[in-house]
């Protein structure tokens, strides 16, 4: 048998990780919700992104970057 998926942990685990902003690249935090939602907010620009992870939809976003321009 291969790796396990720690499915479990991963559904009941609300997690936080650090990644790049997809908008300015500095380090945002990537939150995961309940409901399979995951958010990722970016104090630097005020990046902001609601994502439903089951789908990959966009329910939500905000970047100032892009739409003030
Ligand atoms: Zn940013």
């Amino acid at each position: 048998m291969l790796l396990e998926t720690p499915k479990f942990e991963e559904l009941k685990t609300p997690a936080v990780q650090s990644i790049h902003c997809p908008n300015c690249g500095s380090f945002a935090k990537r939150h995961r919700l309940a409901s399979e939602r995951t958010q990722t907010e970016c104090p630097t620009c005020d990046y902001f992104m609601l994502t439903c992870s089951r789908t990959g939809s966009v329910l939500e976003a905000y970047a100032p970057g892009l739409w003030v321009r």
